[in-house]
């Protein structure tokens, strides 16, 4: 506000001057643009700053429209649909481990589709999107059963694994204590949730997660490191903190020696059912 007063003294002075001076001769009207320069002068580096931005109104390019979702958890109009209720193998496929413990990818087929929503069942694998991501806003929303069988880590526990290695967690945390930067909405082992705002089991459940991808030097280190904020029923627990490596447990999380590029979001399984519904990203 201040610098609006500021301006409003410049202009204010340089027309008071030019009236009296285009009245008058040459050397008046260069005393009166001498003072205006001296003025100016004046200002500090930030003040000259502030009043050069303020007057700036940028119109092109113009931002791009995007149609918002009939609620804030439908998709935007410029959103990936990863489960729209019906067809899972669409976007996604199941990861598992083969005999000589090398990753291995099929068809979904021992998840189960139901009501709109996918389910784990006994032996199934984890859920790995096909595409590949860096940046994005993903919106998921899932389920712990509501018969609650197990605790502490044993009780609803999945995860959404960012780019397959940074674990953002899925736990029943309702009334179920357990160390807290392993529960719900924790950067698993790194960052606890702000707060646990967890909905009781049975219930449907959404995260929110921003994620900025890592990008590395040429040799490999991380020239900045990933960072994700994350929104649990749309409270903020995790406010746009700095991952510290790849999710490990039990360990100390190390920054990557290799560099990696895009990779898929999985949903883990850990031997509890969880169901999930209504996944959609934004790629940023
Ligand atoms: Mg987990």
């Amino acid at each position: 506000m201040k610098y609006l007063s500021l301006l409003f003294i410049i202009l204010l002075s340089f027309s008071v001057s030019f009236a009296q001076n285009t009245q008058r001769s040459v050397p008046g009207q260069q005393a009166a643009l001498k003072r205006m320069q001296n003025l100016y002068d004046s200002l500090s580096p930030m003040q000259k700053n502030m009043f050069l931005t303020e007057i700036k109104h940028i119109m092109d390019p113009e931002v791009t429209i995007v149609k918002p979702g009939r609620t804030d958890d439908d998709p935007p109009s410029d959103a990936i649909i990863l489960f729209n209720g019906n067809d899972l193998n669409k976007e996604w496929q199941e990861s598992g481990f083969g005999p000589d413990r090398k990753m291995t990818l099929k068809p979904a087929v021992t998840w189960i589709v139901k009501d709109g929503a996918i389910e784990s069942s006994q032996g199934s694998g984890s859920l790995t999107t096909k595409r590949s991501f860096e940046d994005f806003q993903l919106h998921i929303e899932w389920k712990t059963p509501s018969v609650i069988t197990g605790e502490g880590q044993g009780r609803g526990n999945s995860g959404i694994l960012i780019q397959s290695i940074y674990e953002v967690q899925i736990l029943d945390s309702y009334n179920n204590r357990t160390y807290r930067n392993g529960q719900a909405g924790a950067v698993y082992m790194q960052y606890a949730p702000l707060v646990n705002v967890s909905r009781k089991p049975g219930e449907w459940q959404s995260f929110d997660i921003i994620y900025t991808a890592p990008r590395f030097k040429n040799d490999s280190t991380f020239f900045t490191p990933p960072r994700v904020t994350v929104f649990h029923n749309g409270v903020l627990v995790q406010n746009n903190v700095e991952i510290q490596g790849p999710t490990v447990s039990p360990g100390i999380p190390q920054y990557m020696i290799n560099a990696h590029g895009p990779g898929p979001i999985s949903l883990q399984q850990h031997g509890n059912p969880v169901a999930f519904k209504n996944i959609w990203i934004r790629e940023l």
